[in-house]
This record gives structure tokens, C-alpha cells and sequence, in this order.
């Protein structure tokens, strides 16, 4: 059987990345003790998997995620369930994601694709899920306007999280304490106004907090982009004392051993 890995289908975040699709953003894709799972497919997601199709086919999958309802990190949800399913022909697949995206006026799911799904689970704070040999939890509340989470994955006793889109506060650290892998959404060089985002800043104090063996930055806005996101990560792996910081791209495989 195949290793366990993340890999990123896309590494843009923000409106204007993802307008002129500088970064794709299409999320990442994880195969962990044999469950293949997407979390946030924003747009081309399906595009990228399809790309990458030898390694990712989208009718193995059994599990997407969605942090939250913004649109470059749910964009192509129906169209994955929908290919996941070949189009309900195969019931198949968990949809795990926010209450508040499931149903009523922000939802982003289509109520037709609901029966194509074998279950739906809304997310709540700091709650340990499990799927097919697949132990996972989501965080506390994050601070971005809507109902966010990120998630913590159980590898043995090891932990892989993301930090999906958030404000930095000090509660992050002990949502995320002891994680072997931190993968961080870093949209913004310098947090200027109160933009509900984590900044440069905000990662390395989160990094020195919580200090994981490998980090990886992703989700990066226009600032960052400009400034060079391997630079970025050069910075962060000075300042942090992390040796090995690494800048996401478009397509990277990171291996979970
Ligand atoms: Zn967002």
C-alpha cells in the first residue's frame, strides 16, 4: 500500500490570487492509513486532481473537508462529490464541514447532491472524528468571520495539522500543541488592519509556540508571492530555530514518515 502523504493541489490564497490564479487553489489532497480525503477544493480542485491522476483519482476518495465557506476554499465541493460519486451512480464518501455551510442561506453544498453522499457530519469545536481507520479532530473556533475550524490528524501517536484561514490568538497554540507536521495558511506579509488573517508575525510566534519538526506555509496571498514565499520560509526557519520550514507549491507531495 501506498505511503501516507499530503499533497497540494493548490497554494493560493486571497481574492486576488485566486482571480488571477497566480497560485491554483485547489486545496489539498492527504492519503492517510489508506483513506484518501480532499480538504477545501477551491477552485481547481477537480482540475488539479485530474492533472494528477495517476496518484489522485477522484472516485478513491472518502473524505472532503471543508474548513469553511469562503470561496476559494469550497469552490469545486459539488464537483468533487459529484466525480467522487460519478455522479451518484456510487454512493460514496463523508462530507465533513461547518453547520452553517450544510443548509440554510450560506450554504454552499447542492441539496440534489446530498443523497449521493453515504453521510454528511457537521463539524463542532474540538471533537475527534474517525473514518475507516482514520482518527481526526477539529479544532476550537477560529477567528474569521464564519464558522471556521482547522483539523488535527492522529497518525499513531503522531499529529499532522492545518491551520486553515484565522486571526492569530493565543488559544491556536493549544488546539495545535505537539503536532509533528503544522501546515499554516500564510496569506498575509504584514496584518496591517484587523484583516482576519495570519501574518509572517503571527506564524513565527505560532511556530516558536507550538514548535513541530516540519512546517509548511501554504495559502499564500499577493504580499507573499511578491516577497518570495521560499524566502518567507528561509525567515521563519532563522527565526524560528525549525530547521525545516518549507514553502508550499502548486503540486508538491510531502511524504508522512
Ligand atoms: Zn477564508
Amino acid at each position: 500500500m501506498e505511503g501516507n502523504f499530503i499533497y497540494f493541489l493548490g497554494t493560493g490564497g486571497s481574492r486576488h490570487v485566486m482571480a488571477e490564479q497566480l497560485r491554483s487553489t485547489g486545496g489539498t489532497f492527504f492519503n492517510i492509513n489508506g483513506v484518501r480525503g480532499i480538504i477545501d477544493p477551491g477552485p481547481g480542485a477537480l482540475t488539479q486532481m485530474v492533472k494528477a491522476k495517476s496518484l489522485l483519482k477522484p472516485e478513491e476518495l472518502s473524505a472532503v473537508i471543508l474548513s469553511h465557506g469562503h470561496i476559494d476554499h469550497c469552490n469545486d465541493v459539488n464537483l468533487v462529490i459529484d466525480s467522487m460519486t460519478r455522479g451518484g451512480l456510487r454512493k460514496r464518501g463523508t462530507l465533513f464541514a461547518p453547520g452553517e455551510i450544510l443548509n440554510g442561506k450560506n450554504q454552499v453544498l447542492f441539496n440534489y447532491l446530498k443523497p449521493f453522499l453515504e453521510k454528511i457530519e457537521k463539524f463542532e469545536p474540538q471533537k475527534t472524528y474517525s473514518l475507516n481507520g482514520l482518527s481526526f479532530s477539529s479544532s476550537g473556533l477560529h477567528q474569521h468571520g464564519m464558522e471556521t475550524y482547522g483539523f488535527s490528524f492522529f497518525l499513531g501517536k503522531e499529529k499532522l495539522s492545518f491551520i486553515t484561514d484565522t486571526a492569530y490568538f493565543s488559544n491556536l497554540v493549544e488546539f495545535y500543541e505537539n503536532s509533528k507536521w503544522l501546515v499554516v495558511n500564510l496569506v498575509l506579509e504584514e496584518n496591517c488592519g484587523n484583516a482576519k488573517h495570519l501574518d509572517i508575525k503571527g506564524v513565527k510566534e505560532l511556530l516558536i509556540k507550538i514548535d513541530p519538526e516540519i512546517a509548511v506555509v501554504t495559502h499564500f496571498g499577493k504580499s507573499i508571492l511578491r516577497k518570495g514565499p521560499q524566502k518567507v520560509a528561509s525567515q521563519l526557519a532563522r527565526e524560528t530555530g525549525i530547521k525545516k520550514v518549507i514553502a508550499a507549491e502548486d503540486g508538491l507531495k510531502i511524504k508522512l514518515n
